[in-house]
């Protein structure tokens, strides 16, 4: 396993990141990337004290409900790159189970990759969205056929691939990235059915970042971006070798959607886990800041958080569904059940937005006004601000102040509206769930149940 130290050092590896107009030298050491590289680090370390006979605990492959649900628990807890990290595994071994009959020449690279990646505990990012040019056309027919990565040469031993990837959380901070098709491909688009990993410091790669972390020069008024943020990367392919014993698809159009489909199960997983701790977090800000008000009894303010209970309750609820629901895969691993989970992250993101609604609604505007640490520390202004922020004896004015702060920071500030975007957009969007809840709800035995209920019989 590598330690916190070791991987600083691995990130001097020549990749070529870039942000705001310049390159990146030491990202360790660069004022708003360097924080969130220190998270990844302190992960490592985290882990390493869960380690098991010297082993990394992300290793193990779940076998049961149980060790899934134990699994997506430490994973949340190691780190977005740790999550990344393990989504991007479990999607190449979801393939290679799903790929047996079909394509088994890549599940021996494939396989081979991820003892590689595990033996190297090495971090790898998941790079599926594509720049996609006009959406409504496809790959083939967009007027830069770059729209959609692609391969455009060959060569002895491997391929040249170009094409750019999106919003790629974490690329610039990990050592792989695991490059997939973004969607489902047909006869003629065999350039475009390409997977393979390719390190992060190849040449021809360029990510350029961006970040949400705060500008902000005293973090107390950012509790909680100020020290946990991650940049998303704009990852370039300018032309980049790649050799055949990392492709795992290469023109195989039938397979190409085998990926994006195993990636949103892992993705999907996630972000309904982060999503069911999330819907909690809203619901105590919410009864506090109702306490804090001296609001907590109002019926109006009651009915709110009761709302906010019950939708974390639901999205909490999917959540022990998809996994007390699991089946066991091709190769003995534990899979998450798909309508629990798209179901639960559907539900978790188009309602949130009016879960932090009801919640800025019950706060009141100091969410946005709520003066800085820095001034309360100020003998001319904190003594005053502590007394008008105060509303009586079991909420005095700093403690009001803080968790308006922390309200501000997680829903109405630069991570606020990153949060609600990524809500919806993360994990392919709510339409996607839309399609893969649909595909795997039983509709035949609700319409049976509708027939039934009207009296009528299935012939009519
Ligand atoms: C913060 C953040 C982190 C992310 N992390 C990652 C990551 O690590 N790796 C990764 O690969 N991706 C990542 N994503 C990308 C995410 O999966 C995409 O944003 C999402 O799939 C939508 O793609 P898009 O942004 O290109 O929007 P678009 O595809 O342009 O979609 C915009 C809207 O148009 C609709 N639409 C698009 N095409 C069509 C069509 N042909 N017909 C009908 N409707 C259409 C969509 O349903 C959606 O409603 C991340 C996104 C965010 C915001």
């Amino acid at each position: 396993m590598l330690t916190g130290a070791q991987y600083l050092e691995s990130l001097a590896d020549g990749r070529a990141v870039y942000f705001e107009g310049k390159q990146v030298d030491d990202i360790a050491n660069h004022p708003y990337l360097g924080p969130a590289v220190q998270v990844v680090a302190d992960g490592y370390d985290w882990l390493a004290e869960q380690a098991v006979d010297g082993e990394s605990p992300l290793l193990a492959v779940p076998a049961t409900p149980d060790e899934l649900r134990a699994k997506v628990d430490l994973v949340h807890h190691a780190g977005m790159m740790a999550h990344v990290t393990y989504t991007s595994i479990m999607t190449l071994a979801t393939v290679a189970g799903r790929m047996k009959e079909t394509t088994p020449q890549y599940i021996e690279p494939i396989q081979a990759f991820i003892e590689d990646a595990q033996r190297r505990d090495v971090r790898i990012t998941q790079c599926i969205t594509d720049a996609k040019g006009d959406r409504s056309r496809p790959p083939g027919k967009q007027d830069d056929p770059d729209a959609y990565v692609r391969v455009v040469d060959r060569r002895d031993g491997g391929v040249v691939i170009r094409g750019a990837k999106l919003h790629i959380t974490g690329a610039s901070l990990g050592h792989e990235l695991m490059t997939i098709p973004t969607k489902a491909m047909k006869p003629g688009e065999e350039d475009y059915a390409i997977a393979a990993a390719v390190p992060v410091n190849a040449p021809g790669v360029k990510i350029v970042d961006t970040t949400y972390a705060p500008r902000h020069a005293d973090l107390r008024d950012f509790p909680v971006s100020g020290h946990n943020h991650y940049p998303e990367g704009f990852v370039m392919f300018d032309d980049v070798f790649v050799p055949r014993d990392r492709i795992f698809l290469d023109g195989e159009v039938s397979q190409a959607a085998t990926f994006a489909h195993s990636l949103g199960l892992w993705e999907r997983l996630g972000g309904l886990s982060g999503m069911a701790d999330d819907a909690d977090l809203l619901v105590g800000l919410a009864q506090l800041i109702a306490e804090a008000n001296g609001l907590a009894g109002v019926g109006h303010i009651k009915e709110k958080i009761s709302e906010m209970i019950i939708h974390a309750t639901v999205v909490r609820a999917c959540l022990e569904a998809a996994l007390s629901h699991s089946q066991a895969g091709p190769f003995g691993a534990m899979f998450p059940d798909e309508l629990y989970t798209n179901a639960g992250k559907y539900t978790g993101a188009a309602a949130y937005n009016l879960m932090v609604r009801h919640l800025h609604d019950i706060a009141g505007g100091a969410v946005v006004t709520a003066p800085s640490i820095a001034d309360l520390e100020n003998p001319d202004t904190g003594p005053l601000l502590k007394k008008y922020m105060t509303t009586g004896s079991s909420a005095d004015g700093e403690y009001r102040i803080r968790l308006f702060h922390t309200i501000r920071d997680l829903t109405a500030d630069s991570y606020g509206g990153w949060r609600a975007v990524t809500n919806i957009q993360a994990g392919g969007g709510l339409y996607a769930q839309r399609i893969v809840t649909r595909k795997h709800y039983d509709l035949d035995r609700a319409k049976a149940m509708a027939l039934a209920a009207a009296g009528l019989s299935p012939q009519h």
